[in-house]
C-alpha cells in the first residue's frame, strides 16, 4: 500500500512539474506529454538509410542486388572497403545537422546518436580507431568547431571505439569546396589530405586489431570521403568510411 501511494504521489509530482516546464521534442521543440525525447511527428519524419545498400559506397540497392558492388563501384572500385551512413540527409535529421553546425545546438543530433546505439554498436568495435575527416584550418577558426571530431568523440562514447586526430591532416586554407565545380573541386581535394610524417610510429603504438574508419557528418558526392580514405590507405591498412548522414534522392 505504501509502495502504491508512493508511485502515485511521484506520478502526480511529474505531472505538476510537466505543467509547469512543459516537455519539449529535441528535434522540433513543440511541447510533448510525455518524456520520449521526441515528438510522433519528428518520429514519423525521421529516415534511416535502407537495410539494403551497396557494401562499397553504401547507396541504397534494392534487396535483390544487395550488397553489391553497385554499378558506379564496378566502373571503378573506390579506396575504402565499405561505407556505412546512419540516416538520410534529410528533413528532421537535415535540420538537426545545421543546427548543430550553423548554431552550436547538438541536442537533436546527441539525441539521434544515442537511439541509433544499438546500430552504432554494431558498426564499431571497442578495437577500432576513428580517424575525422580533417576540416580546413580557416573553417574550423571560424566556427570553433571541428564537427567530424566531434562526432568521432561521441561516437567513441556510445561503442567504446577510440578517436586518433593527429595521423590525417588538412593541408594548406584550401578553397571552400563549394565553391569549386568539376575538375577544380577534384584537383583540389587530391592534394587537400596528407597523412602525418609520424603516422606508422603512432599507428604501431595503437592497438589495430579492429577496423580503422574515416569518419565524416554528412557525405554528398562522397568525393571528400573517398580521397581522405585514399591517402589514409597510404598507411597499407583495410580502410572504412562512415557517415551520419548521406543526401539520396530516390527514397
Ligand atoms: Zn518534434
Ligand atoms: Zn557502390
Amino acid at each position: 500500500m505504501f509502495m502504491f501511494m508512493m508511485k502515485l504521489s511521484i506520478k502526480a509530482a511529474q505531472h505538476l512539474q510537466s505543467l509547469v516546464f512543459p516537455y519539449a521534442c529535441v528535434l522540433c521543440g513543440d511541447t510533448m506529454q510525455s518524456t520520449q525525447g521526441c515528438c510522433a511527428s519528428c518520429l514519423q519524419d525521421l529516415k534511416v538509410m535502407p537495410k539494403f545498400s551497396c557494401l562499397s559506397c553504401g547507396i541504397p540497392l534494392d534487396a535483390s542486388l544487395a550488397p553489391g558492388p553497385c554499378g558506379t563501384c564496378l566502373n571503378k572500385a573506390l579506396p575504402q572497403q565499405q561505407t556505412r551512413h546512419l540516416y538520410l540527409y534529410r528533413g528532421k535529421v537535415r535540420d538537426a545537422i545545421l543546427a548543430w553546425k550553423l548554431q552550436g545546438q547538438d541536442m537533436g543530433m546527441q539525441w539521434l546518436l544515442q537511439t541509433a546505439t544499438q546500430q552504432l554498436t554494431s558498426i564499431f568495435s571497442p578495437h577500432d580507431l576513428l580517424i575525422p575527416v580533417p576540416m580546413p584550418l580557416y573553417r574550423m577558426r571560424r566556427s570553433g568547431l571541428h564537427h567530424s571530431a566531434d562526432l568521432c568523440q561521441n561516437i567513441a562514447k556510445l561503442t567504446g571505439s577510440r578517436v586518433q586526430w593527429q595521423i590525417l591532416r588538412r593541408k594548406g586554407d584550401d578553397k571552400r569546396q563549394s565553391s569549386l565545380h568539376g575538375k577544380a573541386r577534384q584537383t583540389n581535394l587530391h592534394k587537400a589530405f596528407s597523412l602525418a610524417d609520424n603516422h606508422q610510429d603512432v599507428l604501431s603504438s595503437l592497438d589495430t586489431r579492429g577496423k580503422i574508419w574515416v569518419i565524416d557528418d554528412i557525405l554528398t558526392t562522397g568525393a571528400t570521403l573517398r580521397h581522405a580514405c585514399r591517402v589514409m590507405k597510404q598507411t597499407k591498412q583495410p580502410i572504412f568510411a562512415f557517415s551520419f548522414a548521406r543526401t539520396w534522392q530516390d527514397s
